[in-house]
């Protein structure tokens, strides 16, 4: 039987056509015509004061992490549950990475937890839109601004998705986006920088363009370009940023597909939940359909149910090793609170394959191996 992947890349129309046009323009390094347009379209479409893209998510982290000011010795609180970057970024600046709990029911951050988890060094809270549905933005805004903390959303999951009617990523101080090929919208490589408070902007940019005062000197605004500030290359190549905007013309579309792989999911696995075989991932309305995840009752099922998938040439995958109890994290971070439901759901969760190019018959065809393994 053909192999159903976990990913696949994909293209939806005119990414290769734009990126012929970018090369035709003769403009390849970054900020060219298609970055500007992607700008433009994450400052409509998501409502933020300005949108800046960067080679990676990760990067535009590393980004809030400098306009955040952070300090060696200062407190940054995050889930544990949570991929690598979310804390790096600040470990790089000197922080130590303050670990929360999730919630059972989300797998976002405790938002009842955080308060404890404050001390005179806290800086920062970060919290993960995990699988695109939304934290409690209220409450960790109400936090923030009760202890005058910055808030830096790791969205790189949450493209398109809303709170409360408003953008993820367009909440915080900052919002930072992946497009990852793992994720929605992709570019292979590629991410972006929300800045929501105007009083970063001007420096938002400068750090992106190596420190210095580039993005100023070609608007009229300086008669010298020169160096002014800490800072690295976070750009992406036009060829990058063209691909891009051909995906974020369609993006609704996209977004929508990846719902409907969700209701598909969900509605065909639903007799497994209410039996009690399995629990179904929290798939809210406002979310955008990243990710379809299914927890199981032990580490032993996951690994047996994986390869009796396997063997029928489906592949799903797992993450993510707590942070708390990584390596580097222990070397590196602290826990904030008991890492109780971190450490009952990291074992039992499964990622199910998703992606545009899925169809109907993809679908049943995993589910229909799911059921096998739990009757027999
Ligand atoms: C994918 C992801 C990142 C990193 O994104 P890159 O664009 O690969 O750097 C960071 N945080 C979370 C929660 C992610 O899912």
């Amino acid at each position: 039987m053909k192999p159903i992947p976990f990913n696949k890349p994909f293209i939806i129309g005119r990414e290769l056509s734009l990126i012929a046009d970018a090369v035709a323009q003769g403009h390849l390094s970054g900020d060219g015509a298609y970055t500007k347009l992607c700008h433009r379209w994450f400052e409509e479409k998501l409502g933020c004061h300005k949108a800046l893209l960067t080679h990676s998510c990760t990067g535009a982290l590393e980004m809030a992490a400098i306009l955040c000011d952070i300090q060696p010795g200062d407190e940054v609180i995050l889930p544990s549950y949570t991929f690598v970057s979310t804390a790096n970024a600040f470990v790089l600046r000197g922080a130590v990475p303050v670990f929360v709990d999730i919630r059972p029911d989300t797998l976002n951050i405790d938002e009842q937890l955080i308060e404890a988890a404050i001390t005179p060094r806290t800086r920062v809270i970060v919290p993960v839109h995990y699988a695109g549905v939304p934290c409690e933005m209220d409450r960790i805004m109400e936090i923030a601004e009760k202890h005058r903390l910055l808030v830096v959303e790791d969205a790189a999951q949450a493209l398109l998705s809303t709170y409360k009617g408003r953008a993820l990523g367009s909440i915080g101080h900052f919002g930072c986006l992946s497009f990852h090929e793992t994720k929605n919208i992709i570019s292979g490589e590629g991410g972006a920088l929300l800045v929501n408070d105007a009083r970063f902007a001007g420096r938002a940019e400068v750090i992106r363009e190596k420190g210095t005062n580039r993005s100023q000197f070609f608007r009229g605004e300086v008669d010298k370009y020169t160096w002014v500030d800490i800072g690295s290359s976070y750009l992406p190549s036009e060829l990058v940023s063209a691909f891009l905007y051909a995906q974020l013309e369609r993006a609704d579309e996209i977004i929508a597909k990846r719902r409907s792989i969700c209701t598909a999911y969900a509605m065909q696995l639903a007799p497994l939940q209410q039996s009690g075989k399995l629990r179904l991932a929290n798939f809210d309305k406002d979310s955008n359909g990243h990710l379809f995840y299914v927890l199981l009752d032990s580490l032993d099922t996951r690994s047996r149910l994986i390869a009796h998938l396997k063997s029928q040439g489906i592949h799903p995958v797992f993450h993510y090793v707590p942070l708390h109890s990584s390596p580097a994290g222990r070397r590196y971070g602290r826990e904030g609170s008991s890492m109780q439901a971190t450490d009952a759901l990291s074992d039992r969760l499964l990622r199910l394959p998703l992606f545009y190019e899925m169809n109907t018959g993809d679908i049943a065809r995993i589910t229909a191996a799911i059921r096998e393994f739990f009757i027999s």
